[in-house]
C-alpha cells in the first residue's frame, strides 16, 4: 500500500509503498477514509532534531488526524463491523495509569518509558492506504460524512479542549476571546468558540484570507500592526479578552496576547512554535493565567463528534488523492491551506 513516510529529520516525506499492516492483539485495521496534514507534522520534519522534546525517531508513517472504515479486527476484538465509519483518538499512553484511566492519554504518567505518543507519531499513522490502531481508540461516527470528520481528531480536538478549560473566563455575558492564528486548528477554534459560548470572538492572522474566513463564520478580525493591541483593548471597551487561544506560540504572538489580556483572563499557547515569552510581575494584568496545551481527551474527541453532528462545527477543507499528498504538505510549508488539507487515500 502506498504511505507517506517520515524517513529523517530536516528531510521532506517521501510518498512510497510499504507492506499492508495486519492487526495485533485488541487491534483493528482501518481503511482510512481521511488523514488531515498538521502543522505539528511540518516542525517534526522541517524543525526538529535528534534530541526533540517530544522524544520522536524517524522511520514511520506521518497522520495523526484520522479516520476510516473498519476493514478487519484483530485477536480478541469484539464489537465492531467491517464497513462502519470512525474517527481515531490519536494519542496512545501505556493505558493503565490515572491519566490513562481518565482517558487522557496525552497526560500518560508513563509517557517516558512508553515506545511512541500516538498514531503518526512514533507508530505508524494515518497517511496511508490503512493503519492498525487501538480498537480503544475509535470513536463511532455513525452515519456522518468521515471524510470531512477527520480534522476533528486534532484541529478539532485540540481547540475543544484548550477552550473547554477557559469556559469559566468566557461565561456570562459581555466576555471576549482573542484567536491568533487561523489555519487548521484556529478555524475550527472560532467555530467551537461559537458553540460553546456567547463570548465576542476576535480573531488575527498574517493572511486577510485567513481573516476573512474568520469573518464568515462570526469573528470580529484585528490586522496585525504596531497598533494591533489598542485596536483589540478597543474592541473589548478597554477591558481586554477574557481568555486568548494562540495556535502560533512565537514570542510576537504570545506577547500580543499576554497584553490584550483582562484582569483574571486565561491566555492558553497552543501552538508549539516553542519561542520565550518574558514575564514579569508587571507584565499582565493582576491574575492572568499563561498556559500551553496539548490534544484532548477521549471524552473530549465524543463531544466534538457531538457538534460536528449537530453541524455546529464544520471543518473547513480541501482534500488531496493520495497521489498530491506530498503536494498537500508542501502547500501547508508554504502557508497556501485554507482550512486543512485532508488527504484521501
Ligand atoms: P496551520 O499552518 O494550518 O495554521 C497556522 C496559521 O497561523 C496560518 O493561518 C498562518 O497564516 C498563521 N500564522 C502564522 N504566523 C502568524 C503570525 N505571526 N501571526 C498571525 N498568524 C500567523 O497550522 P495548524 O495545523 O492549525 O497548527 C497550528 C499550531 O498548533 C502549530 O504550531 C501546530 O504544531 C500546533 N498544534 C499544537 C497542538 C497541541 O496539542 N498543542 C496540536 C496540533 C497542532
Ligand atoms: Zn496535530
Amino acid at each position: 500500500m502506498r504511505a507517506v513516510v517520515f524517513e529523517d529529520f530536516k528531510t521532506f516525506p517521501v510518498l512510497k509503498d510499504i507492506e499492508k499492516p495486519t492487526p495485533g492483539p485488541g487491534e483493528v485495521l482501518l481503511k482510512v477514509a481521511g488523514a488531515g496534514a498538521c502543522h505539528s507534522d511540518v516542525a517534526i520534519f522541517q524543525d526538529f532534531e535528534a534530541n526533540n522534546p517530544a522524544g520522536l525517531k524517524p522511520g514511520f508513517v506521518l497522520g495523526h488526524e484520522n479516520s476510516g472504515w473498519i476493514e478487519e479486527v484483530g485477536p480478541g476484538v469484539t464489537g465492531f463491523n467491517k464497513g462502519e465509519a470512525y474517527l481515531v483518538y490519536g494519542p496512545i499512553g501505556c493505558g493503565r495509569c490515572r491519566a490513562c484511566s481518565r482517558g487522557q492519554d496525552t497526560y500518560c504518567l508513563n509517557a517516558a518509558t512508553n515506545p511512541y505518543m500516538g498514531i503518526g507519531l512514533g507508530r505508524n499513522g494515518g497517511m496511508a492506504e490503512y493503519v492498525t490502531l487501538p480498537a480503544r481508540n475509535l470513536v463511532p461516527l455513525g452515519d456522518a460524512d468521515p471524510v470531512a470528520a477527520a480534522p476533528l481528531s486534532d484541529a478539532g480536538l485540540t481547540p475543544y479542549h484548550a477552550i473547554k478549560l477557559a469556559l469559566p473566563k468566557l461565561n456570562g455575558g459581555g466576555k471576549f476571546a482573542l484567536v491568533i492564528g487561523l489555519g487548521g486548528l484556529g478555524l475550527v477554534g472560532v467555530q467551537i468558540l461559537k458553540a460553546l459560548t456567547g463570548a465576542t470572538i476576535i480573531a488575527t492572522d498574517s493572511k486577510p484570507e485567513a481573516m476573512a474566513e474568520a469573518e464568515m463564520i462570526g469573528a470580529l478580525t484585528v490586522p496585525a500592526g504596531p497598533d494591533q493591541v489598542a485596536k483589540i483593548r478597543e474592541i473589548t471597551g478597554g477591558n481586554g479578552v477574557d481568555a486568548a487561544f494562540d495556535f502560533v506560540g512565537i514570542t510576537p504572538t504570545i506577547t500580543t496576547a499576554m497584553q490584550s489580556m483582562a484582569l483574571m483572563g486565561r491566555c492558553t499557547v497552543v501552538g508549539i512554535a516553542g519561542q520565550p515569552y518574558d514575564w514579569s510581575f508587571f507584565s499582565a494584568p493582576y491574575e492572568v493565567e499563561l498556559t500551553s496545551t496539548y490534544w484532548g481527551t477521549i471524552e473530549d474527541l465524543y463531544d466534538v463528534v457531538a457538534l460536528y453532528k449537530s453541524g455546529l462545527v464544520v471543518p473547513q477543507f480541501t482534500a488531496y488523492p493520495m497521489d498530491q499528498a506530498l503536494e498537500a504538505y508542501q502547500l501547508l510549508v508554504d502557508g497556501k491551506v485554507a482550512g486543512r488539507a485532508v488527504v484521501t487515500p
